[in-house]
């Protein structure tokens, strides 16, 4: 049986454990990621990369905002481009709703982000082959748009490697090891033992299953998510992301002339096993979604579906990740971003090296309490400030 030693393990590869990785190794830690595949091929290989700040909750608004200034010179801090694309996004509600996304874009202003309100001649220009009419206010982002996360999950690992993190691929993580509470490493498939004073646990949807036996209960879970891609039939251009809360869906422009199409109706959650999930998307799906895309783009008359799949989500019961020391000593979670880490996956990165480091965020706008554990077992979900009807899980 081999042993080996670093000062912090991270076990997990995609987006959150290889940037957390980054930024501790920027820091000076010397650093291992243990990833049972490859990097990026969990969740992260999935994602829509849909990057907006509109979170009724201020610290994620903070942090995606944080987050997007790294995307945006992604070729100067990571030194390569990692896919992002500023088209700006643009953010629709029913009346029901208006004045919740009004207060959102008020607290928004507040922390700082580039935001404003719009009207329906505005979006009509982005999207002529819109219906609008059933929408009675717009937030807009001009920063916003849409990246790959996949690539910047092989940025954020390259970064951490040039700062001397190891990155070890095909090495699956059995357990973590803890001794009078407190963690000593790590003891993966092939019995190997990595010691480690510190371990944080970035696993997604498989991170439950590895804190249990410490006695540590993850309320995260898998949720099956369908993705459908679309030709759209004519010349639509890089159009702003259009988050569509009034038909609770949203669209992008994705490579080659098509549109990626994505559901944000997450009030009947598919809970599915992340190792075996059906990759395909299903007819009924692609039923629902194209009566969705009908209505809202009566213009896109030649359109017509090119593919699908689906993915998993890590989902919390708040639908809000927890980022946070817990149960033992020297364990640190990052997991449970229940859909929507690509946007904010830089600034997590940075919390979680301040929690390894110091012990707290050092952020005052991303205040390390929001994201405890304990939140759960005291009934104090994180929740949005100014939620919307029907769309409650906007967060
Ligand atoms: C369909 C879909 C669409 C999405 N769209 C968006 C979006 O538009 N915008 C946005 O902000 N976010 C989006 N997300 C969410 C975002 O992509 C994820 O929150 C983020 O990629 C999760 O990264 P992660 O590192 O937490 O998890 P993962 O990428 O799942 O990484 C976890 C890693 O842990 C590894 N692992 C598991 N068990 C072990 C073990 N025992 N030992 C070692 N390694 C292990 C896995 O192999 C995996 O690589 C989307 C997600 C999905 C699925």
């Amino acid at each position: 049986m081999n042993a080996s030693g670093t000062d912090v393990v991270i076990v997990g590869g995609g987006l959150e454990g290889v940037s957390a990785a980054r930024v501790l190794a920027s820091r000076g830690v010397s650093v291992t990621v243990l990833e049972r595949a490859t990097v990026g091929s969990g969740g992260t290989g999935k994602s829509s990369g849909i990057v907006r700040c509109h979170y009724g909750v201020p610290s994620l608004a903070a942090m995606a905002w944080k987050s997007i200034e790294l995307f945006d010179n992604a070729e100067e801090v990571l030194g390569e481009d990692v896919g992002f694309r500023r088209s700006g996004y643009v953010v629709g509600v029913g009346d029901q709703n208006a004045a919740a996304l009004r207060a959102n874009l008020e607290m928004h202003r507040g922390l700082g982000v580039d935001v404003r309100e719009i009207g329906h001649d505005d979006v009509k220009e982005m999207w002529p082959a819109a219906y609008t009419e059933d929408f009675a206010a717009f937030g807009y982002e001009p920063f916003g748009g849409h990246g790959d996360a996949y690539s910047t999950a092989q940025a954020f690992a390259a970064a951490a490697r040039r700062d001397g993190a190891v990155i070890r691929q095909g090495a699956p993580v059995a357990a973590i090891v803890a001794d009078s509470g407190k963690v000593t490493g790590v003891r993966l498939a092939d019995g190997e033992f990595v010691a480690a004073g510190t371990v944080v646990l970035a696993a997604g949807p498989w991170s439950a299953a590895l804190a249990a036996p410490l006695g540590i209960d993850l309320p995260i879970r898998a949720m099956r998510e369908q993705i459908l891609i679309i030709d759209p039939g004519e010349y639509v251009g890089d159009v702003p992301v259009l988050s569509d809360l009034v038909s609770l869906q949203y669209v992008r422009a994705e490579t080659g002339g098509k549109l990626l199409f994505g559901n944000s109706d997450l009030s009947e959650p598919e809970w599915a096993d992340p190792d075996a999930y059906r990759n395909g998307a299903e007819t009924a799906f692609m039923e629902r979604t194209a009566a969705r895309l009908e209505h809202r783009f009566p213009g896109l008359i030649n359109a017509g579906f090119t593919g699908g799949y689906a993915g998993c989500y890590d989902v919390t019961p708040d639908f809000n990740p927890i980022i946070a020391p817990a149960g033992v000593a020297g364990l640190v979670i990052a997991a449970g971003f229940s859909g929507h880490g690509f946007k904010i996956s830089p600034a997590v990165g940075e919390l979680v090296a301040d929690l390894v480091l110091e012990g707290d965020s050092l952020d005052p706008q991303v205040p390390a309490a929001d994201f405890r554990l304990e939140r759960f077992a005291e009934g104090k979900p994180l929740t949005s400030l100014n939620p919307y009807i029907g769309a409650g899980e906007m967060r």
